[in-house]
């Protein structure tokens, strides 16, 4: 059984039937969407350019025979019973259950409630668009986050004509994922695309007035705008789990082959689990598409063949952002050492390396993806920075 019917959820579905596993498989889902796709609904599906229905990731003649519960929420996990219950009290038991629960979006809490946007699902997208409806292209829309939801939303709202207008609590945008020195790399880009940035803004409240809102900022000019969105980060959905007697600490807690109990497995966004990166073990939880296609793909393996995939694993992620792509591989901390090594600023096409105690630990590109994927190797294996130079895959 799977709880969750999003992308690791899926991914999971399609990689038991190809492994060739022909047994019982139920879905059961909050949502009332069979699993879709995320990345483009802040992308392409906002710009206008692609349709909400075009996101499926559940082909209308997919081969997979699986019984879908959907539009109703697990409530609880009795782990003993192997037992899930779903809102209305109903009882559904397995022999295995993977928790491909994700997250949700962290919602801004101001006086405006709802009326601030939040964007993580197909119906987010739909009310998102209705609102817009409201207000002619042109009108200011303000977004809470400069992150990559944010920088996302803003880019494709210009594109549709409006004016976007990011409000970012720290100094420069993505400071916390990517660093000091990286962040001030990007900070001209907004600008360049035609979006207004302004870091440093602490918002205290969003009220509403008349059809507009109005954003009150701390020792700042208020901002009024008839459409807010905040992209200010995700909560892992394991909630549901608390009282399973699972460990939940930032999300389930799982080891290398996925498992939170026995036959008992976590995937995708909720799932903190341990990963071996260049330098050394630890517990991590990563919020990225690629993580939970290859988390789906281990799992699969450990449940049938009875091993994890033991190749090595090299988190990646992307974000199309003002007009450009931010791609990295690894999972550097933010306070690693970085060196820029291909490419120049003023190009606006560079590729850079973190590392730490001399090893590499991540390489992030800007619209230079043919770069970073050469580069992917420096992560296979650990890899001292001087002979990554030396080596410089990422000019082949
Ligand atoms: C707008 C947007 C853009 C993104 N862009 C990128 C990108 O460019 N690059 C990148 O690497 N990643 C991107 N991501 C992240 C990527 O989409 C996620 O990493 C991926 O969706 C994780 O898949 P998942 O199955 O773990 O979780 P989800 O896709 O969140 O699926 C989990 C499902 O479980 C359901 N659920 C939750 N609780 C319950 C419950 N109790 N009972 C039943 N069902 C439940 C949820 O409603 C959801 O349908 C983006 C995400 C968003 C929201």
């Amino acid at each position: 059984m799977v709880v969750g019917a999003g992308l690791a959820g899926w991914r999971l579905v399609e990689a038991l039937r190809r492994d060739g596993y022909e047994g019982e498989v139920t879905v059961i889902g909050d949502e009332q969407h069979r699993p879709y796709d995320r990345p483009p609904l802040s992308k392409q599906v906002l710009a206008g350019v692609v349709d909400v229905d075009d996101t499926t990731l559940v082909h209308p003649n997919s081969p997979h025979d699986v019984t879908w519960r959907l539009g109703v929420a697990a409530t609880a996990l009795d782990v003993e019973r192997h037992e899930v219950h779903l809102a209305g009290g109903e009882r559904v038991a397995a022999t295995h259950i993977a928790i491909a629960t994700g997250t949700r979006a962290r919602r801004f809490t101001s006086s405006a409630g709802e009326r601030v946007h939040a964007l993580r699902t197909i119906d987010d997208v739909i009310g998102l668009n209705a609102d817009l409806a409201r207000v002619t292209p042109g009108a200011t829309v303000a977004i809470i986050g400069g992150g990559f939801i944010g920088a996302e939303v803003a880019t494709s709202l210009t594109k549709r004509g409006y004016r976007a207008i990011v409000l970012e609590g720290a100094a420069r945008p993505l400071l916390g994922p990517l660093g000091a020195e990286v962040s001030s790399w990007l900070v001209d880009l907004p600008a360049a695309a035609g979006v207004e940035l302004r870091c440093s803004q602490q918002i205290s409240d969003v009220v509403v007035e008349d059809d507009a809102l109005r954003l009150r900022i701390e020792g700042a000019p208020d901002v009024v705008a008839p459409v807010v969105i905040a992209g200010v980060g995700a909560v892992p959905n394991a909630d549901w789990l608390v009282d399973s007697g699972l460990v939940l600490d930032n999300g389930v807690v799982v080891d290398r082959a996925m498992q939170a109990a026995p036959g008992i497995a976590a995937i995708g966004d909720v799932a903190r689990f341990a990963w071996s990166g260049p330098t050394g073990p630890g517990l991590t939880r990563m919020e990225h598409w690629q993580v939970a296609n290859d988390h789906a793909a281990t799992l699969a393996r450990a449940w049938l063949a009875g091993e994890p995939h033991d190749g090595p694993f090299v988190p990646y992620f992307w974000s199309d952002q003002y007009g450009k792509k931010i791609q990295m591989l690894g999972h550097p901390d933010p306070d690693d050492q970085v060196l820029r090594v291909h490419g120049a600023l003023e190009a606006g096409r560079w590729l850079a390396l973190y590392h730490r105690d001399g090893v590499v630990t991540g390489v992030v590109a800007l619209s230079s993806p043919r770069a970073l994927m050469l580069a992917k190797v420096l992560l296979e294996t650990p890899t001292d920075v001087a002979e990554a130079v030396a080596l410089a895959p990422w000019v082949s």
